[in-house]
């Protein structure tokens, strides 16, 4: 028997206020955890009722909760759990701080030759733009040295020695390749390496958000990015995740979707055809990147492919994210990263996470969690292997062969 949209419905409710609330408490594993459950209620809503009137607007929310998720993972680092500094805690709130020099995006007095045009935009995008300096660093993503090498030779050096560069660099880069394995963290500590503002957008929330209007949005949006380089002097980074939704079909509005698509392109054209001074890159990143046309391509002078994890790869990931666990020393992390091959980064940390719960609900379910000095007990290889039986690879093998083979094709290093 399936759940009916009500329940469900219920369920994704619960799960966000709960999220909600340990997000102002500053918990911000806890929070994670409970946004995480609210869209998989939502996600389930939708499949088990694809034509529910209310569909949207759950896409909607949980799209909202997952950029809530991405802020607090960007924001604080990887391995840091302190609790956030004052934040929006809002459902859909984005993180937001000041810029990495010091001068604060919204610290205008008034007197500032366009600073104020600058904050009437900022204020059209609040709910959907993320204008946030992450605490990522390189060695937080692991693997993708292709990758990490591609985008600090057309960002970082640029930027740090325009001169060095008589010919003009690359502005446009594509980042593609199965979900969660690195492409936003890639895009943040780029930003975070220059020092800028990091402008995170979501263009299927855009898209849906802003129906019937995205071609006017798209253009105040690079609108925005540009006075913030130019009138604040920060280099920014436009990171546009989702970027096949630009093309898609979302947009009910007649002809809407090309007049979008060809909006962006003529945005593009102005960020490639700036000169040296101007500090503006855009980083597009799609999970579908056979759905772009040769013209959107063309923008985009890198395209690089965010792989899986490779083995090595794999056994960084499990040592990063189990170091928080207690394991008395016992895991064989080596045989963790053989047994999954297939998952993403992101699989990964999920199942340390899911690890971690079930030592934790051992614990509650004896009885004994509120006893003085009570803790779960260290975890070993095989509750990742109980674990591993329930949870399969995010991405399937013939989803990698059609990466590959669109890779072969149209990557661009
Ligand atoms: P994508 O943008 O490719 O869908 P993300 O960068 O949003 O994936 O990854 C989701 C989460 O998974 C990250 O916040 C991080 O916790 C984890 N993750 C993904 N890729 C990596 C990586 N290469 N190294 C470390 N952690 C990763």
């Amino acid at each position: 028997m399936s759940l009916a949209p009500q329940e469900l419905e219920n369920s994704a409710s619960k799960y966000a206020a709960e999220a909600i609330k340990l997000d102002s408490q500053g918990s911000r594993g806890m929070a994670i955890q409970s946004y995480q459950r609210a869209i998989e209620a939502l996600v389930k809503l939708v499949q088990i009722y694809p034509d529910y009137k209310l569909n949207k607007v759950y896409m909607e929310r949980a799209n909202a909760y997952q950029n809530r998720i991405k802020a607090l993972q960007m924001s604080h680092g990887l391995d840091d759990d302190s609790p956030a500094p004052a934040e929006s805690a809002s459902a859909g709130g984005n993180g937001r701080s000041e810029p990495a020099n010091g001068k604060s995006g919204s610290s205008h007095s008034g007197g500032g030759k366009s600073s104020g045009n600058v904050e009437t935009l900022k204020a059209d995008f609040d709910d959907l733009v993320m204008k946030d300096k992450p605490k990522v660093s390189w060695d937080e993503v692991i693997g993708l040295d292709d990758a990490k090498r591609a985008i600090r030779e057309s960002i970082v050096y640029p930027m740090k020695r325009p001169d060095l560069f008589p010919l003009g660099w690359p502005r446009g880069i594509l980042l593609y390749g199965p979900p969660g394995c690195g492409k936003t963290l890639l895009a943040a500590a780029a930003a975070a390496e220059i020092d800028g503002y990091f402008i995170n957008v979501d263009a299927a929330s855009m898209m849906s958000k802003w129906l019937g209007e995205a071609e006017k949005n798209i253009s105040k949006l690079f609108k925005m990015a540009r006075s913030l380089n130019e009138n604040e002097g920060v280099p920014v980074l436009l990171f546009i995740d989702e970027i096949d939704s630009l093309l898609g079909q979302r947009n009910s509005e007649v002809g809407g979707e090309v007049r979008v698509k060809n909006q962006f392109l003529t945005e593009m054209d102005g960020i490639n055809g700036k000169s040296k001074e101007s500090q503006l890159y855009v980083i597009g990143a799609t999970n579908k990147p056979w759905s772009l046309e040769a013209g959107f391509l063309r923008r985009f002078q890198k395209r690089i492919y965010v792989t899986l994890p490779d083995n090595a790869s794999r056994t960084n990931l499990f040592s990063q994210y189990t170091k928080p666990l207690n394991t008395e020393g016992s895991l064989k992390i080596e045989e963790l990263a053989k047994i999954t091959e297939g998952y993403s980064a992101s699989d990964v940390k999920d199942i340390c996470q899911s690890v971690q719960l079930r030592v934790v609900n051992e614990l509650f379910e004896s009885g004994k969690a509120m006893e003085a000095g009570a803790n779960p007990r260290p975890v070993g290889n095989n509750d990742f292997k109980e674990i591993l039986k329930i949870r399969k690879p995010s991405v399937s093998v013939d989803m990698i062969r059609a990466y590959m083979r669109w890779s072969d094709q149209f990557k661009a290093l």
